[in-house]
């Protein structure tokens, strides 16, 4: 029994250049964040450390992170009982979601980071990496897909936010809560949704070709932004009001995109659904869905996104993709 431990930089491995030094950069190795946590030892399974990448998470990418979770799945076929990845927190919703996207394994893959560095007091880092291994070691989070798991919580890849910009309790999952939390060092999981089948594996080159836009309506919004658009982007997502709802003026604009190019609707509040057939106005959920914009459902237009991309980049015409909305969404 080991874990895997991949780290990708982050607030979590930043310190000044010299001691006590303002500002800070990605310094720290996965050898100097095991450490710094007490209580590891006793997990009762070694860490296997590995230094993948150290950048803020800013400079994570598609490619990047199809890397990692295909070394992650090696780790495992060798015989990992579970992986933990360290990252900035700033790009974590998007990239643990595109992970448990595309992880086949019942083993855990854990995201975790810190908001707080190690210069600093109160640094959260140690306790969410431990929090993190002992998620991914417990044999109750298997078949979950990817977890995150910071302040003592665990969280549903395909839920969770970073919802608040300097807190440590800023991850959050505002459709449906976590799905446990870490008790005296215990794993207690309250709720276990089902599993839904990785996508099937990615070409990078695709990947790297497949441009995805994202547009959020705002007040007053004549869409001048995404003129041209369906020439520059295979996909765009739509973060519209409230329950999905754009401008009357910008209805005109989407439905010419969405002839062209998948075109998927999305709220911008942060948390709920795009309705389906509640409000018939021009700019509506159902004017939209008429013009040929899919329904995203219940995800952010980042986790959207996220979808949206993998999906092109794997080949999926226009009803695949309305279908995987309609699974995911
Ligand atoms: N800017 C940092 C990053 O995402 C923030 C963090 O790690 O919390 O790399």
């Amino acid at each position: 029994m080991s874990i895997a431990l991949f780290t990708l930089g982050g607030t979590i491995a930043m310190a000044g250049v010299g001691p006590g030094e303002r500002p800070v950069v990605t310094r720290l190795t996965g050898a100097d964040l095991v450490a710094a946590v007490p209580g590891l030892a006793g997990l009762g399974a070694p860490l296997d450390v590995r230094d993948a990448l150290a950048v803020p998470s800013a400079d994570l990418s598609y490619r990047r992170l199809i890397d990692v979770v295909a070394a992650a799945a090696q780790a495992v076929t060798d015989g990992a009982t579970g992986v933990v990845v360290t990252q900035g927190t700033d790009t974590l919703e998007e990239t643990a979601f595109l992970a448990d996207l595309i992880w086949p394994h019942a083993a855990p893959l854990v995201f975790t980071g810190a908001m707080r560095n190690p210069t600093l007091a109160g640094a959260d880092g140690p306790a969410n990496l431990l929090a993190a291994a002992r998620v991914a070691a417990s044999p109750d989070a298997r078949d979950l897909g990817v977890l995150v798991a910071v302040n003592d919580q665990i969280h549903a890849a395909r839920w969770v936010r970073k919802t608040h910009s300097t807190s440590t309790a800023t991850f959050a999952s505002p459709n449906a809560g976590p799905l446990g939390h870490l008790v005296e060092g215990r794993v207690r999981l309250l709720t276990r949704p089902p599993r839904r089948p990785a996508l099937p594996p990615v070409d990078p080159a695709r990947l790297d070709a497949t441009r995805v836009a994202l547009h959020t309506v705002t007040l007053d919004d004549d869409g001048w932004q995404l003129d041209g658009l369906a020439e520059r982007r295979h996909g765009l997502v739509v973060a519209g009001f409230g329950v999905g709802h754009v401008p009357s003026a910008l209805a005109p604009v989407l439905s010419a995109l969405a002839e062209g190019i998948p075109v998927v609707l999305t709220s911008r509040t942060g948390a709920g659904a795009v309705l389906r057939h509640t409000y018939g106005a021009v700019g509506s959920e159902t004017d939209l869905q008429r013009r040929g914009l899919l329904n995203g459902g219940l995800l952010d237009p980042y986790k959207a996104l996220v979808l949206l991309r993998l999906l092109l980049a794997a080949g999926a015409d226009r009803d695949a993709i309305a279908e995987a909305f309609a699974r995911h969404g």
